[in-house]
C-alpha cells in the first residue's frame, strides 16, 4: 500500500487511477485534499423517507417505490410533459417535468426509485421536477439500516458506489494527517467540531445535526483563513509610508463656507474620518459608501481640496464620459470663486486639445477629472496626492491599480452607491477603512414608486406624464432597457423605440433622446440642452443610471423594469426628487411573463427605498455568487460560508483571527493564503 498524503494526485488512491482521475477534475478534485472538502449534493436519511398515505401538500419529502408508468405528451401549449407515476404500496404520486425530454429515458417501469421535493396537488399528488435517485440493493440496505448517506454530484463514468468507496478509503488512510489550524481552546470557544469530526461528517454523518456542524465549521475555516489574510495584508500596509498632509486647509474652508448648503452631520462625520488618514502618513486607502443622492461628491471635493492646498494634485475618476462631465461642469461651478485649475480628461478628445491639457496641468496644481482616457501612457499627473475613484464597483482591478501607479502611494478614496451589506462590508473589505454616509440631505424627498403591471395602462401613464411635464413644468426621464456600447442593433432601436414613443404620446412636445454611441459633443448638447429648457423629456438608456444630477428631473417611467437589476433601479431612482417638489418613479413591467425573482425585485423597489436594504435583497436574490461576480469583479470562492445564513460567523471569526498569533500561520499555511490572494484580487485597492 501505498503512504497515501493529502497533496497526492487522485488518481494514487486505490480503485480511482488516470481515467477517472480526469473525470473527478470537472469537479475541481485533483488532490487527496480536494476530494475530502468536496460536499455532497445531498444526503439521503431513512427518518426522511414518507410513506404516501402520510404526505401533505407543500411539504418536502422523499418517497420511495416503484415506477408504475410513464408518459409523454405535448400540452396545447406545445409544452413537453413528462409524468413519471410512482406507487410505494400506500398511495401514488406523480413527478412531472417539463419540455425535459432526455428526463424520459431514465425511468423504466418496475424500476425502484426515490423522489425528492415538493409535493403538489393536481388531481393526485404530484412533485413538480422531483430529484430522483436509484440506488443498488447495496445501497438501500445502507439506508435501511439507518445510515444517512451522501449523494454525490456525478457524471458519465462516476457512480455513486465508487465515490462512497473512494471517500470511505481516503477518510481511512489520511483523515489521521488532517491538521487542524484552529487551536482547541478557540474550537470550544467558538462551539466548533474539530477539523477531522468535521470531514468525517461531510462524507458519512452521524446525525442531520452533525451535517449542519461539519458545514459551520468549514464556514468558519473558510472566513478564517480569509479574515487572516486581510490582517496580514493590513499590517503590511502599514509599512507604506505615503503623504502626511496638513489638514488645515483654508481651500478646503472656503470652499465649505462658499456652499448654499450646510454639510450634512454625517458628511462632516465622513469628512474628519478622511481627513484624519490624510494626516497620517500612511497612505489612505478608504471605502466612502452612501446612498444615491447622499452627497458623497462634496466630501471628495473638500478632500481632494485639501490635497491641492499641500502643492498636490488630486485626479476624480469617474466610469462614463457623461459623469465625468458632469463632475467637471458641476466641481467647476463650485470652485469658480476660488484659484484652483480644473481640468477634463476624456477619451473623445482630439490630440491637440489633450496634448494642450496635458502641457497645461503642469504648471499649476490642481484637480483632473477624467474616466479611463487618464490611465493611458502619455498621461503624467506630477505630484498625484489624492484619487478619488467614483462608482468604484465599475472599474475592474487593473484600472484602479493602473491610476494609482501615477503617483507614489498617493491617498485613495473608493466611493460607491451601491453598498453591500454592513456585515458583509466587514468581512470582504476586512482590510479597508470603510466609511457611511447615513443620512440624506435635508429637503430631498422620497420618489413614489410605483410598479404598473399592464400593458394597457402605459397610455394613462404617458398622458399623465404629458399633463405633469405641461403644468408643472417638471422634467421627466423615459428609460428603455437596451444595452449600452453594443452594436448597431441597440442604436437602432433606441431611436425607433424613441421614435414611437414621441409619436403616440408626445407628437407636440420637444423631447429629447440620449444614447452610448452618441459622440461625446452630441451628449453634452443633450444634457445641457436637459438641464435648460430645450425640451422636458429625455428618452434615455443606462446611460444616465450612474451619478447623473438633473435637479429638476422628477419623473421617471422605465420600460420593461424587469431587465433591470435592482441595484441598476435603484441608481436609476437616485436621478429623480433632487430639488424638492413630488417626484415619481414608474416601472412598467407587465406582471404575467416575467420571473418570480423579477417580480420580488421591482416588489422590493416599490416599498423600500434604502440602498442598504435593498442590496441586502439584492443579494439574498442573486445570491453571493452572482451579487458579486458581476459587480465587484469576482469574490473569494466560498464552497461553504454563506455571508447571509452564516452571518453571524462574521464577528465570531474577526475575533479569533485576532486571538491566534497571526506570523505563525503567515508562514504555516503559505499556499492556502496565496490562493485567496489570488481569488480576492479584486478588494485590493489599495
Ligand atoms: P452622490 O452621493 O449620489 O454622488 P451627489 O454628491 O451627487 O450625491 O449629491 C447630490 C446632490 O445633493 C448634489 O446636487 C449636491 O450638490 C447636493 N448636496 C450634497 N450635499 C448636500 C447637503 N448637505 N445639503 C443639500 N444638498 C446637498
Ligand atoms: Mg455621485
Amino acid at each position: 500500500m501505498i503512504d497515501l498524503s493529502l497533496d497526492d494526485s487522485i488518481q494514487w488512491v486505490k480503485g480511482v487511477g488516470p481515467y477517472k482521475a480526469k473525470l473527478l477534475e470537472r469537479f475541481s478534485v485533483k488532490t487527496v485534499r480536494d476530494f475530502l472538502y468536496l460536499p455532497p449534493r445531498r444526503y439521503l436519511d431513512r427518518s426522511e423517507i414518507k410513506q404516501i398515505k402520510d404526505i401533505k401538500v407543500g411539504e418536502e419529502v422523499t418517497i420511495e417505490g416503484d415506477v408504475v408508468l410513464k408518459s409523454r405528451r405535448k400540452s396545447r401549449k406545445n409544452i413537453l410533459i413528462i409524468d413519471i407515476v410512482v406507487y410505494d404500496g400506500t398511495g401514488m404520486i406523480t413527478g412531472r417535468y417539463f419540455n425535459q425530454d432526455w428526463v424520459y429515458k431514465q425511468f423504466k417501469k418496475g424500476q425502484h426509485i426515490f423522489f425528492s421535493g415538493k409535493v403538489d396537488y393536481f388531481r393526485g399528488f404530484q412533485i413538480i421536477n422531483p430529484d430522483y435517485e436509484f440506488l443498488s440493493k447495496e445501497e438501500k440496505k445502507l439506508i435501511h439500516t439507518g445510515r444517512i448517506i451522501p449523494l454525490y454530484t456525478l457524471t458519465k463514468g462516476l457512480g455513486q458506489r465508487f465515490m462512497r468507496k473512494t471517500i470511505n478509503y481516503i477518510l481511512n488512510n489520511v483523515l489521521d494527517k488532517v491538521d487542524d489550524p484552529i487551536p482547541s481552546n478557540l474550537i470550544k470557544k467558538h462551539n466548533l467540531i474539530t477539523l477531522k469530526e468535521a470531514l468525517q461528517n461531510l462524507h458519512f454523518p452521524l446525525s442531520k445535526e452533525l451535517i449542519t456542524k461539519a458545514k459551520r465549521r468549514f464556514a468558519f475555516d473558510e472566513l478564517f483563513y480569509f479574515q487572516l489574510f486581510l490582517s496580514l495584508r493590513k499590517k503590511e500596509k502599514r509599512k507604506k509610508k505615503g503623504f502626511s498632509f496638513t489638514v488645515e486647509s483654508n481651500l478646503e474652508k472656503r470652499f465649505l463656507s462658499a456652499l448654499r448648503f450646510n454639510l450634512t452631520n454625517s458628511q462632516k462625520r465622513v469628512l474628519n474620518e478622511i481627513k484624519k488618514d490624510m494626516k497620517s502618513p500612511i497612505p489612505m486607502n478608504r471605502l466612502l459608501q452612501g446612498d444615491v443622492g447622499s452627497g458623497k461628491t462634496v466630501v471628495a471635493l473638500a478632500s481632494m481640496l485639501i490635497a491641492v492646498d499641500n502643492g498636490y494634485y488630486s485626479v476624480l475618476m469617474a466610469p462614463t464620459e457623461i459623469l465625468a462631465y458632469q463632475h467637471f461642469f458641476v466641481i467647476r461651478e463650485f470652485l469658480s470663486s476660488l484659484p484652483v485649475p480644473v481640468w477634463l480628461l476624456v477619451g473623445g478628445m482630439g490630440s491637440r486639445e489633450k496634448e494642450e491639457i496635458l502641457r497645461d496641468i503642469h504648471k499649476k496644481s490642481g484637480i483632473i477629472i477624467g474616466t479611463h482616457a487618464l490611465l493611458e501612457k502619455d498621461v503624467k499627473i506630477p505630484n498625484l496626492g489624492m484619487v478619488v475613484i467614483d462608482e468604484q464597483h465599475r472599474f475592474g482591478v487593473e484600472q484602479r491599480a493602473k491610476i494609482l501607479q501615477k503617483g507614489s502611494k498617493p491617498d485613495t478614496l473608493v466611493m460607491t452607491a451601491t453598498p453591500i451589506p454592513r456585515t458583509l462590508a466587514l468581512s470582504v473589505y476586512g482590510d479597508l477603512e470603510l466609511s457611511t454616509i447615513d443620512e440624506m440631505p435635508p429637503g430631498r424627498v422620497i420618489p413614489r414608486s410605483r410598479w404598473v403591471k399592464k400593458d394597457d395602462k402605459r397610455k394613462d401613464i404617458y398622458d399623465w406624464v404629458h399633463r405633469e411635464v405641461i403644468e408643472k413644468e417638471v422634467k421627466a426621464y423615459i428609460v428603455l432597457p437596451l444595452i449600452e456600447e453594443s452594436e448597431k442593433i441597440d442604436l437602432y432601436s433606441i431611436e425607433k423605440e424613441a421614435d414611437l414613443l414621441i409619436k403616440n404620446f408626445f407628437p407636440d412636445l420637444k423631447v429629447g433622446v440620449l444614447h452610448g454611441r452618441m459622440t461625446r459633443a452630441e451628449k453634452e448638447r443633450i444634457m445641457d440642452s436637459f438641464r435648460g429648457r430645450e425640451f422636458n423629456i429625455l428618452i434615455t438608456t443606462t446611460v444616465i443610471e450612474v451619478g447623473i444630477d438633473i435637479p429638476h428631473a422628477n419623473i421617471m417611467v422605465v420600460e420593461n423594469a424587469d431587465r433591470f437589476g435592482l441595484a441598476g433601479l435603484h441608481q436609476l431612482r437616485g436621478r429623480i426628487g433632487r430639488a424638492g417638489g413630488k417626484a415619481y418613479f414608474i416601472m412598467i413591467a407587465r406582471d404575467d411573463n416575467i420571473t418570480e425573482n423579477s417580480k420580488s425585485r421591482l416588489s422590493a423597489l416599490e416599498t423600500t427605498t434604502d440602498g442598504f436594504k435593498l442590496s441586502e435583497v439584492d443579494l439574498r436574490l442573486r445570491g453571493p455568487g452572482e451579487f458579486f461576480g458581476t459587480r465587484q469583479h469576482g469574490f473569494p470562492d466560498f464552497r461553504f460560508f454563506n455571508p447571509i445564513k452564516d452571518r453571524n460567523l462574521i464577528g465570531r471569526v474577526r475575533n479569533a483571527v485576532n486571538e491566534v498569533l497571526i506570523n505563525e500561520y503567515e508562514d504555516k499555511f503559505k499556499e492556502r493564503l496565496k490562493t485567496i490572494q489570488k481569488a480576492s484580487e479584486f478588494i485590493d485597492i489599495g
